[in-house]
């Protein structure tokens, strides 16, 4: 009540005093521990004094009325506040004022001159205290009151936010949600009560797990999965737990119910994925081998069964090592440390082979291509997976492949010759002078035989790089004279195309590689053939050699149309071709991807660095053979 604004009941009581009393000043003052609150003043504006300047605390410390006549004459008051200063007081009269009991205030009244109150006047006044003491005791009550619905409201919050629903069960076996979750989970109407079977079929208080309290158990939470009906009559499952109240004096039980929709829900899902997996490793065409952390075979799906010609229990319980993988193709023995399962494990690493050879149980071979993960949670390897797929028909097409390419190329080969060196003598004139008319057609159809050549010479390189059968004879070359070599023996082309040619040795003998000379020369020639190709006819191109380190370089730098950043990648590959060709850009798209593997099996590499409409560079990069001096090229 302390701090309360002012209340027109009790400006009411304040006024009437004053009036009855023919006092200026009339307050309700309550008193605390530390100052004094006035709820009602009549004549004064005053709302807290400092518990020193409070006369009130008199009446309310002894319970009686007090009644001063002149203030200034009295000890304890004359040097009050309210006496030596405005509003000077000589005069006060206070009743007590209790609440519960208690005094904790008075109704009193002052005057600024020294009076004396008739017996008329002090029972008024003991009239008016009684009714403000009236009044301050509905006050309490009120407050009391909504205080206790404050509580209740926030119990129900807290009873909210429970995640389960909660009912009160009553001795006669009606139920009452008491949450929303209740509420939710059943579609009951609040307060609605209902028989405790009518949301738990089959439950009555007689029947477990409500039956313990009557039969004398007070252990407490009894737990139970039942099955919860809602107002809809859908059917769901609960866990209940039920507790006793003990306070109750009679049989009443706290239920708290969860619904286990979900867990069931997460249950039949889980159930459905696990048979979804097992059909999707069942259906798989390639092998799946699980082995654990010593590579021991723990699951095998019926694709890894049937390449391998075995049952599952061949495998299960057995390293895939031993079973399938013993012997390399030679007959030799295979080590296990070597095995592609053996090295995902210890090495914690994804292992891919491309084309490798499993044992069948009948001891035939199967060749195949295989990747091994291994299994790992943290830092630890708890096994590996072998995924493995029958290359029997790959194998066998890529055979047949191979065989069909250079079949085909030698087969064109040898008329190529004859249709080459027919026309060799026609245009030559070796068979009679060439009508004019016939000229032009006769060089046109030598110039596509030589590409037809060409491509057929490309064809068959290609061909046996990629299955690495082309022979390479390394002999220790001068770089500086395959250079001086390729640049000369393409001089009449650049001359032809415009283009000024030159070459930069290094000199000092400290270029020398080893390296077939035949197949480098090839390299260079392309390259050289490609910027004299796609250079405007006034621009240099120039072919530096270089010593970087234990490296040398044959650097082919031309000025001409460049080569997109995106496209360094893809003019390496087979038959890609960047710019358009025409007039005399005509090509294979397979002068690159060659260049590629004859310098990677020569142990080099080649670098692309170019600026659209600015030019190129390749680099052929190789290591310097050993006895040479290196210097720092130039
Ligand atoms: P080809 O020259 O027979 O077309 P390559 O494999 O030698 O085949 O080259 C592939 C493609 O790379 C060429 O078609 C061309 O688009 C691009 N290219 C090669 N060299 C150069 C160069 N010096 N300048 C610009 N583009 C080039």
């Amino acid at each position: 009540m302390l701090g309360t604004p002012h209340e027109e009941r009790f400006d009411r009581i304040t006024r009437l005093a004053a009036r009855l009393l023919d006092v200026p000043f009339a307050m309700v003052n309550l008193v605390a521990d530390d100052h004094q609150w006035t709820k009602a003043g009549h004549g004064l504006a005053v709302q807290r004094t400092p518990l020193s300047d409070s006369i009130c605390r008199y009446p309310v410390q002894s319970g009686v009325r007090l009644e001063v006549n002149d203030l200034t004459e009295d000890e304890p008051f004359r040097t009050n506040a309210f006496v030596v200063e405005d509003p000077h007081v000589r005069f006060y009269a206070g009743e007590p004022l209790s609440a519960g009991g208690t005094p904790v205030g008075t109704l009193c009244v002052l005057d600024t001159e020294p009076r004396e109150l008739s017996d008329d006047q002090r029972a008024l006044l003991a009239e008016l205290a009684a009714w403000a003491e009236a009044e301050l005791n509905n006050t309490a009550l009120n407050h009391l009151v909504a205080e206790l619905h404050d509580r209740e409201h926030r119990l129900q919050r807290l009873v909210d936010a429970v995640p389960e629903g909660v009912f009160l069960v009553d001795e006669a076996g009606a139920a009452r949600a008491t949450n929303a979750v209740a509420e939710r989970l059943f579609g009951l109407p609040h307060g609605r009560r209902v028989p405790l079977d009518t949301l738990l079929p089959g439950l009555s208080p007689d029947s477990p797990p409500f039956a313990r309290r009557r039969r004398g158990d007070r252990t407490g939470v009894t737990r139970a999965e039942v099955t919860g009906r809602s107002a809809d009559g859908h059917r769901f499952p609960l866990e209940v737990s039920v507790s006793p109240l003990e306070d109750a004096g009679d049989d009443r039980w706290l239920v708290l119910a969860r619904d286990l929709s979900p867990r069931e829900d997460a249950e039949a899902e889980l159930r459905r994925q696990e048979r979804l997996t097992s059909m999707i490793l069942a259906s798989a065409g390639d092998g799946i081998v699980g082995s654990d952390h010593a590579g021991v075979v723990v699951f095998a799906n019926p694709a890894a069964t049937r390449i391998l010609g075995c049952r599952e229990s061949d495998l299960v319980g057995k390293s895939l090592h031993a079973v399938a993988h013993h012997t390399r193709p030679d007959g030799s023995p295979f080590p296990q440390d070597e095995c592609p399962t053996h090295r995902a494990i210890t090495e914690s690493q994804f292992v891919v082979v491309h084309t490798d050879l499993f044992w069948r149980r009948d001891g035939r071979p199967v060749p195949i291509e295989m990747s091994v993960a291994p299994i790992v949670s943290g830092d630890e390897v708890h096994g590996a997976v072998t995924t493995f797929r029958d290359i029997s028909q790959r194998t066998e097409v890529e055979r047949l492949k191979d065989e069909f390419i250079s079949v085909v190329s030698h087969e064109l080969r040898t008329p190529l010759t004859s249709i080459k060196g027919s026309l060799s003598l026609l245009t030559n004139g070796v068979m009679g002078p060439v009508p004019a008319a016939q000229q032009p057609l006769l060089d046109m159809a030598r110039r596509n035989a030589e590409r037809l050549g060409e491509l057929v010479d490309d064809i068959l390189d290609l061909d046996r790089l990629e299955a690495g059968r082309m022979p390479l004879r390394p002999v220790e070359t001068d770089a500086d004279e395959l250079a001086a070599q390729v640049v000369g023996s393409l001089q009449p082309a650049a001359a032809v195309a415009g283009v000024e040619l030159s070459v930069k040795p290094c000199g000092g003998g400290a270029t020398v590689v080893r390296v077939d000379p035949h197949r480098m020369n090839q390299v260079l020639t392309n390259l050289v053939g490609n910027a004299i190709k796609f250079s405007s006819p006034g621009c240099p191109v120039t072919v530096s050699v270089s010593r970087a380190g234990d490296e040398v370089c044959l650097a082919v730098r031309d000025r001409g149309p460049g080569i997109p950043e995106d496209q360094h990648a893809a003019v390496f590959e087979r038959f890609r071709q960047v710019h358009e060709p025409g007039g005399a850009r005509t090509g294979t798209g397979l002068g690159l991807p060659i260049a590629r593997g004859i310098v990677d099996r020569s142990g080099g590499r080649i670098e692309l660095t170019s600026e659209p409409g600015k030019g190129s560079t390749f680099t052929v990069v190789l290591p310097a053979a050993r006895e040479t001096t290196g210097g720092d090229g130039g």
